[in-house]
């Protein structure tokens, strides 16, 4: 029996870790779940699963989910505090599924504790960068990827040298406004954005989509992962998100994963690393496909990834202010306080202003997400 805990339960990727836990109940022990403000489904979660802990991140919610447990042995806590200590009691596997910089304190917390962490929080990654994969190097911890893009990488990459690799090509479904002209795209509603053509997600993944800062970010997160320099990293649009990524090493040799685009793939692969599980996925139906397309990414229409490589490649603080920035943007348009193609328009402005300097604490990351976002904030409200 091997223990697990999830931060963001509740969320997208949480609710496809506990299907995948619930289908082998008699192999884990759950030891924390966490989520936001939702006291009532945290709580049936706790139960469903025996919890030994749940964490509301929002504290005024812990009186109602004190009250949800109630007659159950499972502890209840609230607030950061809370968040973090749970997440360093230390499980065997900690899915790191909060969405947002909010998740980087608990994911060092759980990194601290040298387990294996399945990584889904691709935002902790991009703003705390080397700090965090220092932090995995000290502690002995464990990074497996989560996100499909690079889950695949990760497996392409098994038995082979990261410097046999040539380049990395990340794919890219390109979102709901794939096809849509840069008027069209400036009217982009917020139900629009997150209708996402082949994925199931959170509402801010599925907006970062649709802008394409997702594949920005994860540009940055599979620098991070995968140290083979930015120049090896390529981005490629594949609208039927079939093939979620590949690598192609020194002799012409280029090793691709392919799957349903079901994030319990990538999950049970963390999950069962470095062996293999049953998952209910249909096998493979290449003949049903029929065919496999790509495309160029069109960074006209879609500045974010561009937005993203130059981060990159300033360094330092840049992709936490990158990331800060979007958050901010994101939460606005989500909120139907600006237009789509503002979310851009801000985080290019923010990065615009003077840096500060690299962050060389999860401390300093910190300072500096939430300055970004005040400057964030600030733009917006001029509008
Ligand atoms: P979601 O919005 O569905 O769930 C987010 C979870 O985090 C919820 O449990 C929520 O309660 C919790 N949460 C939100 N704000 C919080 C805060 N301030 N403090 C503490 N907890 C908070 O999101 P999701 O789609 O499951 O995505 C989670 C992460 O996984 C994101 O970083 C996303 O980029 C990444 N990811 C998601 C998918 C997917 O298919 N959904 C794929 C790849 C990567
Ligand atoms: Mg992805």
């Amino acid at each position: 029996m091997r223990s697990i805990s999830i931060l963001g339960a509740t969320g997208s990727v949480g609710a496809s870790t506990l299907d995948l836990v619930r289908r082998d109940r008699g192999a884990w022990r759950v030891v924390a779940l966490t989520a936001n403000g939702n006291a009532d489904a945290l709580a049936a979660l706790a139960r469903e699963f025996s919890a030994e802990i749940a964490v509301v991140a929002d504290e005024a919610r812990l009186p109602a989910l004190r009250e949800a447990l109630g007659g159950t042995q499972i502890e209840a806590a609230g607030g950061p505090a809370a968040l973090i200590d749970a997440a360093a009691r230390g499980a065997d596997v900690t899915v790191a599924a909060i969405v947002g910089c909010a998740g980087l304190a608990p994911t060092m917390a759980a990194i601290e504790q040298g387990g294996s962490i399945a990584l889904a929080n691709k935002e902790a990654l991009v703003s705390a960068g080397e700090v965090m994969t220092a932090a995995v190097v000290k502690h002995g911890a464990t990074l497996l990827p989560v996100d499909s893009e690079h889950n695949a990488i990760f497996q392409c990459l098994a038995g082979n040298r990261i410097e046999d690799v040539r380049r990395i090509t990340l794919t890219a479904s390109g979102g709901p406004f794939r096809t849509w002209s840069r008027e069209r795209i400036e009217t982009a509603t917020p139900g629009q954005a997150v209708a996402h053509p082949n994925w199931d997600m959170g509402a801010k993944i599925s907006v970062d989509s649709a802008t394409m800062m997702n594949k920005g970010l994860e540009f940055i997160e599979a620098h991070h992962l995968f140290p083979v320099g930015l120049e090896k990293i390529a981005i490629v649009v594949h609208p039927q998100s079939v093939i979620h990524s590949m690598v192609e090493y020194r002799d012409g040799s280029t090793l691709a994963q392919l799957g349903p685009s079901d994030m319990r793939v990538p999950i049970a692969s963390c999950l069962a690393w470095p062996r293999r599980m049953e998952t209910p996925m249909a096998p493979l139906d290449l003949v049903a496909l029929g065919s496999l397309t790509f495309e160029a990414p069109d960074e006209t229409r879609f500045p974010a990834t561009r937005l993203a490589r130059e981060a990159a490649q300033a360094g330092g603080a840049a992709p936490a202010v990158l990331n800060a920035a979007n958050e901010s943007a994101v939460a606005a348009f989500l909120a139907g306080k600006i237009a789509f193609t503002r979310i851009a328009l801000t985080v290019e402005r923010v990065l615009s202003r003077d840096l500060p300097p690299p962050p060389a604490s999860l401390d300093e990351v910190l300072a500096v997400d939430r300055e970004a976002r005040a400057r964030a904030e600030e733009l917006l409200e001029l509008a």
